[in-house]
């Protein structure tokens, strides 16, 4: 089973995919948490990914390809797996499709969380992040102990004003034509309404999956 989570920063993706991750049995990859991960360890990749990332840019597609066809030939995928933010521009969805071709595997859906810009910046200006296991918290200050693992809670430097405003154009220049692109390949692309509780918002992903 592949799915992938399409969606603007903040319509929760994230936590939606941990709840389909428990459901579904099969594992998430987030590219944004590999990214940051590899930040952290001050890695190759993550030297090169920082200054997009810090700014609210894209990191390059061919950053991407590479992490796509590494999970997806890695046997902790072999029953599926559920990218979450991993397809972000057209010639990611090309290349995505081309490796799905390649090991002959369908792309089961697209399950697209919409949600307004004005909720959304609200969202994502009230949230804190842990740095040890990446839990996103709403209302809890920069500095806080994560209740989940004992990390540090932080601000992301892409939940600053001037980035998540960029990262909002960027999603709606590169990433809303994703949607079309799966659309016009025949894709199982279905829109899922992310305003609500998170139970709310799960109830209606299962649901658009056929669950
Ligand atoms: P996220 O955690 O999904 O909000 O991603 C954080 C940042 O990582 C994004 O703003 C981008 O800079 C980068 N990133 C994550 N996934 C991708 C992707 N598929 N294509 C390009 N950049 C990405």
């Amino acid at each position: 089973m592949i799915i992938v989570l399409l969606g603007p920063p903040g319509a929760g993706k994230g936590t939606q995919g941990e709840r389909l991750v428990a459901r579904l049995g099969v594992p998430k990859v987030a590219t944004g948490d590999v990214l940051r991960a590899a930040v952290k360890a001050g890695t190759r990749l993550g030297l090169e990914a920082k200054g997009f990332m810090d700014r609210g840019d894209l990191v390059p597609d061919r950053v991407i390809l590479g992490i796509m066809k590494e999970t997806l030939s890695s046997p902790e995928t072999a029953k599926g797996v559920i990218l979450d933010g991993v397809v972000r521009t057209e010639a990611q969805a090309e290349g995505l499709a081309g490796m799905l071709k390649e090991i002959n595997r369908p792309l089961d859906a697209v399950l697209v969380f919409t949600i307004a810009d004005d909720v959304l910046i609200a969202r994502l200006s009230a949230r804190t992040t842990c740095d040890h296991c990446q839990t996103p918290f709403m209302d809890m200050a920069p500095g806080t102990t994560c209740p989940k693992c004992g990390g540090h809670l932080v601000r992301r430097k892409d939940d600053e004003p001037d980035a998540i405003r960029r990262r909002l154009e960027v999603y709606t220049a590169q990433t809303e034509p994703v949607i079309h692109w799966f659309r016009d390949h025949g894709a199982k692309v279905v829109s899922v309404d992310a305003v609500g509780t998170m139970d709310e918002v799960e109830a209606r992903a299962l649901a658009a999956l056929g669950r």
